[in-house]
């Protein structure tokens, strides 16, 4: 039973009570489940168009919970945005990902691993210190590690001096910044205009109907042109076609991903030629 803007008492439909009921859950466990190591992260390939290899992995967590079964990324990080848990999720994921690329660098693979964070991460001031730490401890260098943000989640206007002063630092440092779902949200250009960011991940909303819409094929070609103008490097997400991926590259894509290319794997099952 929820109360409506009016102030009138409605009853919820039985799927919103399950809903809520699951989302309840979620909130509930995932402390347990991150104490428990019970999370879980799994890296897609990135292939790079100059070099023809795979030269980054994107990490993606993931969570298979016993009694609720999978919960997806998308599931999970809004309640983790809203719970305050996303902290400690991108300190996993970071943590993860580091050590990993810290193993391959170790065994002579030169492959960087790109991390999503959530923009509300850099709301407090603490992003770049813990990121600088774990680099510290892992002795990852620091051109391993990436971060793509999204531009998803607005910032307020007395957060930006302060997320944008960190984002710097940590490029100082030799992090690359991917702006993440690029084209979708509202803020694309104003994310551009002030965050150190040297690439953009055109969204796979695009790609879906890349090969079927004359207009998206221009809007990604368009995105592409405007990218390399401004001396970005483009990455396309959700190549799942021979048919996409020529295409892209004919339009002068610097990188593809997407299961054409490979689905994301736990770090055990990467191999290296
Ligand atoms: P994203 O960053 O845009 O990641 C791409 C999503 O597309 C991933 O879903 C990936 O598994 C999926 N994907 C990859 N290739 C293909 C393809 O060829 N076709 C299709 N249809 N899908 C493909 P996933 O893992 O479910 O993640 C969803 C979103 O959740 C991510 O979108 C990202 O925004 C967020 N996310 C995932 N892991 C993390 C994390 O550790 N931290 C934060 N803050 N967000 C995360
Ligand atoms: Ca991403
Ligand atoms: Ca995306
Ligand atoms: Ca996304």
């Amino acid at each position: 039973i929820v109360e409506n803007g009016g102030g009138k008492i409605t009853s919820l439909s039985p799927e919103s009570h399950k809903e809520l009921n699951r989302r309840a859950i979620i909130d509930r466990k995932l402390l347990i489940a991150l104490n428990h190591h019970n999370l879980q992260v799994v890296y897609q390939p990135l292939f790079d168009v100059a070099s023809g290899e795979v030269n980054m992995y994107e990490a993606l967590v993931r969570w298979e919970d016993d009694e609720l079964g999978f919960i997806t990324p998308d599931e999970l990080i809004p309640i983790a945005e809203e719970n305050g848990l996303i902290h400690e999720i991108g300190t996993f994921v970071l943590e993860e990902a580091a050590k990993l690329a810290t193993d391959w660098d170790k065994k002579g693979h030169p492959v960087s691993i790109s991390v999503n964070s959530s923009v509300r991460e850099f709301s407090n001031s603490r992003m770049r210190d813990k990121i600088i730490e774990i680099l510290r401890v892992t002795g990852c260098p620091a051109n391993r590690l990436q971060l793509e943000i999204t531009e998803k989640f607005a910032f307020q206007a007395e957060e930006e001096q302060s997320i944008v002063q960190q984002m710097t630092e940590l490029q100082d440092v030799g992090i690359e910044f991917t702006l993440d779902d690029f084209g979708t949200g509202y803020a694309s250009f104003r994310y551009m205009q002030h965050l150190p960011i040297s690439k953009i991940k055109i969204d796979k909303l695009f790609i879906q109907s890349l090969m079927t819409q004359s207009k998206t094929q221009q809007l990604v070609e368009g995105m592409i042109r405007f990218g390399k103008s401004m001396g970005l490097y483009v990455v396309a997400e959700g190549v799942e076609t021979e048919g996409q991926f020529e295409l892209l590259i004919s339009m002068g894509v610097d990188a593809i991903q997407g299961y054409y290319i490979g689905i994301p794997l736990t770090a055990e099952s990467i191999t290296f030629e």
